[in-house]
């Protein structure tokens, strides 16, 4: 961070802002996320406007105590003692404070792009050359037109080395990223086909990406996607690395695996070297190279690179939430520990509501590039803003400063070796647990302590994917319109409070759920938003009540036992919500029924309708359009009547998934997304709206050789047409993994290539034909992901998306990954 080095009224000369300055002061923090506010007296926000318009998170910053404003129209009515700069373009002027900041330092700057890798190869540069120099560093993959500025800005007099990387998506994006980086050295990471979509064909692709590299004295890459950028510019050191020409500075000609790690051969300079890496899959594989290329170019000897290379640690971006022992849940942040990723993990943790208690499990953060002082002042302000009630800190840095923690309850330990024999008296129960250690604390041995062990059927759940889904379905929304987030069934077999936690943080207006114990849940997991329940049983009416949950009313019994029960309770003014039955015939009052319905709401005191709506039998098929015209006009129809009854306003809601995008009219004031929110809805046809969210992987047990014609499996059913092998996976249809996707109807993906099963599916373990793929036990299955989507297993099955989410039980283990 900038320390001391900037004023609003500076900034204002940079950016040739219109400005109104009531109080100027330091600025040392960017911001553009009005939901993660740090440092506040000391930082600038700008007012971005992608999906939605940044000006209305001005307020929301404002209260958060922030002074500073970027903006491109002057209020109307200016904030008590803000300040604000008004520019053409925000993000324009973000990118230029950047640039502007960069161009103080003469440090060496290594600039990164390619489509996939940079993040691991930025990651692993920075583990390789961490003991010559100080290095400043892209957090996680901050690599956007937003990331790179706020990289960049992280820049101060005390490093020497700079690691950013610089991602686009379209062309001429890379013209505004190359100005706030200025790489003096260049690394272009494996091209695939990923986001092949902004540009005409690949060439134009990578052209767009090596004007990165155009102020550049050295660049570092694969030989024949250089090959072109060699020959037009040869005042530039191309180093080059190659599996198949040996013209290229490093020439790879050998590699095998020996027991888990990856040995390479290689020629340099006429002589024969040589590599060891602990990583076998091949994405790493190859990054591994770039970095080994990028080294030697720099001037490191072959048997330096070496030694370090072997030691390479994985890149874990992620955090992860999985289920503790004692009622705990345990956010797993164990390989980064820098101060941009501390705070990303703590507002993390202030979305758990689950636990009474959260607790905060922390090592000393090396490589700041600040001094010890200035950087655990800097972690003690982050920590005391927020609501922790156990701290514990790990390391004799973090000891020192032990005084500077307002935490209730504190613990110190020199290393993670003192906490672990100490582990019984901490005595971790039903709480929220933050791990958050640099590599060298190995915190993988307490969060192995911590974590309850599960089987290797897992089901990941990506919140970031989730979040883009909601965030794409609200930009649809016309203004005003409400959002309910249906969490029925577990959130469609995906998690009750992990889901419902992030829901409530991002500020959708309602959540629903089927039944009356599934609010009762999430209610005792502290959410607080309101509640419908789709289906509320009468014998459950004191829960109902008690936890503040909404029913749905569909029917005059249901009524009359209801209000019956409030009389004899004495509760007035409860909220209801009214189900109009519009042509689905499911639940819901019928047209001819609204008149009588009226005379029963009309005055009564214990009830408040909160809500009319209905839902819609076929929003996504074309086919039923006329039909779904129909319903909206009956529901139209039905809620004026109602409207008129009543003398206050309701919400008036139809629109299921599909209807958001299909069915714009239909919006009404509120819509109920679904299945939507996990990345499934045939009515988006833009493939990049929407992420997939859920992951079901599994793992192989055997691998046997058979004969053609010998069978596999229960009945018999299942055999190889030549000689081939079978491998035996962890799932079975106990799994929700159905037994009709037996004998070949379902595949998997083994090492990126789909297979078949082989003979019926058992009860907790199938089989696959693995005999055109190099597998061993332990090796990962993929069942679904984004690549073999769930809809793909509905087809295979005929049925739906909804049924093949659903259906995967409980007994397979949830974890939940967040950048
Ligand atoms: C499940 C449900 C939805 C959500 O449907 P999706 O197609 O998943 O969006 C909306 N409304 C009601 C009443 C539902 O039961």
């Amino acid at each position: 961070m900038a320390n001391g080095i900037y004023t609003t009224s500076l900034i204002g000369q940079i950016l040739n802002a219109n400005e109104i300055i009531v109080n100027d002061g330091p600025v040392s923090t960017l911001l553009t996320d009005s939901r993660r506010i740090a440092n506040a007296p000391e930082a600038l926000f700008f007012a971005l406007s992608n999906r939605r318009d940044g000006h209305e998170f001005i307020a929301e910053a404002y209260e958060g105590g922030v002074r500073n404003f970027v903006v491109r129209s002057a209020p109307a009515e200016p904030l008590i003692n803000a300040n604000y700069l008004i520019v053409p373009d925000v993000l324009a002027a973000l990118q230029t404070i950047a640039a502007h900041h960069r161009a103080q330092f003469d440090l060496k700057v290594i600039g990164i792009t390619g489509s996939n890798g940079k993040t691991m190869v930025k990651e692993w540069l920075y583990q390789l050359l961490s003991p010559e120099h100080n290095i400043v560093r892209s957090p996680k993959s901050y690599n956007s037109q937003i990331g790179v500025a706020l990289s960049v800005w992280n820049i101060t007099a005390d490093n020497d080395m700079g690691i950013f990387e610089a991602g686009i998506s379209t062309v001429n994006e890379m013209d505004k990223l190359q100005p706030m980086i200025m790489p003096e050295i260049g690394i272009l990471t494996h091209m695939g086909s990923a986001h092949d979509e902004g540009f005409k064909d690949r060439r134009e692709k990578v052209n767009e990406k090596l004007k990165l590299f155009k102020d550049c004295k050295l660049l570092i890459g694969e030989y024949e996607l250089l090959l072109d950028h060699k020959k037009q510019n040869q005042e530039q050191h191309h180093f080059c690395w190659s599996r198949k020409f040996n013209s290229a500075s490093l020439y790879v000609f050998s590699e095998t695996s020996i027991s888990g790690n990856y040995y390479m051969r290689a020629m340099y300079n006429k002589q024969e070297i040589e590599c060891l890496v602990p990583f076998l899959d091949q994405a790493s594989v190859e990054n591994a190279i770039t970095c080994w290329a990028t080294l030697l170019a720099l001037g490191y000897s072959p048997a330096v690179i070496d030694e370090r290379m072997e030691r390479l640690a994985p890149v874990s971006m992620r955090l992860e939430l999985k289920n503790g022992i004692n009622d705990c849940s345990v956010i797993d942040d164990s390989y980064n520990s820098d101060i941009q990723s501390l705070e990303i993990a703590l507002n993390f943790l202030d979305q758990q509501n689950q636990h009474p208690k959260k607790t905060l499990v922390l090592s000393d953060i090396y490589q700041s590039g600040l001094s010890r002082d200035n950087l655990y002042r800097q972690v003690a302000n982050m920590l005391n803003d927020k609501k922790i009630d156990r701290f514990i800190g790990v390391g004799e840095a973090l000891q020192h400063y032990k005084d500077w923690f307002h935490v209730t309850e504190k613990h110190f330990y020199k290393d993670t070796y003192d906490m672990l024999v100490d582990i019984h008296r901490l005595n971790f129960k039903d709480e929220t647990i933050l791990l958050k250690g640099a590599r060298n604390f190995e915190f993988e041995r307490i969060s192995r302590a911590l974590v309850q062990k599960s089987h290797e059927t897992v089901m990941e759940i990506n919140l970031n994917a989730l979040l883009n889904n909601l965030n794409y379905y609200k930009s649809q929304l016309q203004p005003g319109v409400k959002l309910m987030a249906m969490v029925k069934a577990f959130s469609y077999g995906s998690g009750t409070f992990e889901i419902a936690n992030l829901l409530q943080y991002h500020k959708v207006d309602y959540l629903a759920v089927a039944y009356i114990d599934e609010g009762v849940a999430l209610r005792q997991a502290g959410i607080t938003l309101p509640i419908m329940v789709l289906n509320p049983e009468a014998t459950a009416f004191d829960k109902l009540t008690e936890f503040k949950l909404q029913p749905e009313i569909y029917s005059f019994g249901l009524l009359a036992e209801f209000v019956n029960y409030l009389q004899v309770n004495d509760i007035i003014n409860y909220p209801i919500h009214i189900k109009i039955d519009t042509g689905m015939h499911r639940l819901g009052f019928e047209g001819f029924e609204i008149e009588p319905l009226c005379d029963l709401l009309e005055d009564n005191p214990y009830i408040k309708v909160r809500s009319v709506f209905s839902h819609l039998a076929a929003s996504d098929a074309e086919e039923h359009d006329t039909f779904t015209m129909k319903q909206i006009r009956r529901f139209e129809k039905a809620f004026k009547q109602i409207e008129q009854t009543l003398d206050y306003k309701v919400i008036k809601h139809i629109a299921n998934t599909s209807a958001i995008t299909r069915w714009k009219v239909a919006q009404f004031d509120m819509v109920r997304l679904g299945i939507g929110l996990y990345g499934i809805d045939s009515a988006v046809t833009d493939p990049n709206a929407l992420e997939s969210v859920a992951t079901l992987k599994t793992s192989i047990s055997q691998v046997k050789k058979i004969k053609a014609g010998e069978t596999v499996g229960y009945n018999r059913n299942g055999s190889l047409k030549k000689d081939g092998r079978i491998a035996t996976v962890r799932i079975g249809y106990a799994d929700g993994y159905l037994r009709a996707f037996g004998n070949g109807v379902g595949k998997m993906l083994v090492k990126g290539m789909l297979v078949p099963t082989v003979g019926n599916i058992a009860m907790d373990m199938c089989m696959i034909d693995v005999s055109e793929v190099d597998v061993k036990e332990g090796d990962e299955v993929i069942i679904f992901n984004g690549d073999q989507r769930i809809e793909e297993l509905a087809k295979q099955i005929s049925t739906i998306p909804y049924e093949i989410l659903t259906n995967i039980s409980q007994r397979v283990k949830r974890v939940y990954f967040y950048e």
